[in-house]
């Protein structure tokens, strides 16, 4: 930790704070504004849903948290130090050392059996989870040494929540985790996050447009047309099992 990131937890502050957050695609009669003035406070060990339809924003929220992109105006502070500021290995290092990311398809590579996929990340970060644990956690102690091919759709996406947990990330930030999945193989996933979410406490972003997911988490975000239009507390998280969609 650098001296404001120590500053910021020695004052329990956020693990993200967004200040006036925009993002335009474009320029001129087809820019595309696909965040505007996002304000908002991530605090450490949170589950977040982020609710809203297709094109309101969300991917681009995830990857300007992620440091795969940067916003266009206002500011992302992680532990209080700005993002923003980084240069390009700045941001990679961010990156690789705090991020794990998961997607709607799961990216793993074929030739690779599930624990060789887990186990690669454990060459770009300090202080991995060993890949047995970090699969066993999602329930596929008895996958290890499967090759995507012979795993279910909703089991390669568990190998891919172990891949990103493997480095014990900071922040969890899913894009649609569950979006090719069946309902049944869906809330193995959403398990699988939450237990994460609760065992090691990474603060973890699930972006879904099912509105049922919402009621997983302990804040609800509502995007439309770019903007924050609704943050909700939930008093009574329902477990993943109680879900449908
Ligand atoms: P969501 O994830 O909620 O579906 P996105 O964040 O992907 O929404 O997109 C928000 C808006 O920004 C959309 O109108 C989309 O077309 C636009 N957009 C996203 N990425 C790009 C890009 N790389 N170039 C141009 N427009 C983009
Ligand atoms: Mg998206």
């Amino acid at each position: 930790m650098d001296r404001a990131e120590e500053v910021n937890a020695a004052e329990g502050g956020p693990l993200f704070a967004l200040r006036g957050v925009g993002k335009t695609y474009g320029e001129g009669a087809t820019a595309v504004h696909a965040l505007i003035d996002v304000n908002l406070d991530i605090v450490p060990g949170e589950l977040i849903v982020l609710l809203g339809p297709s094109g309101s924003g969300k991917s681009t929220l995830l990857n300007i948290l992620g440091g795969l992109d940067r916003p266009s105006a206002g500011e992302v502070l992680f532990r209080g130090a700005s993002l923003t500021t980084l240069n390009d290995s700045g941001l990679t290092q961010f990156r690789r050392k705090h991020v794990g990311f998961i997607f709607q398809f799961y990216n793993l590579i074929p030739s690779l059996t599930a624990r060789e996929n887990v186990e690669l990340v454990g060459e770009i970060t300090d202080d991995p989870l060993d890949a047995a644990e970090a699969l066993e956690l999602v329930g596929l102690a008895k996958r290890l040494d499967h090759f995507p091919s012979q795993l279910s759709g909703g089991e390669q996406q568990r190998v891919a929540v172990a891949r990103a947990i493997a480095k014990r990330p900071a922040v969890l930030l899913c894009d649609e985790p569950t979006g090719a999945l069946d309902v049944k193989t869906g809330v193995r996933v959403l398990e699988a996050l939450q237990e994460v979410n609760e065992r090691y406490g990474s603060t973890t972003l699930i972006v879904t447009h099912n509105a049922d997911v919402a009621r997983m988490g302990a804040r609800v975000i509502r995007f439309g047309d770019g903007r924050v239009r609704s943050v909700e507390v939930n008093a009574d998280r329902a477990a993943p099992s109680q879900l449908v969609w």
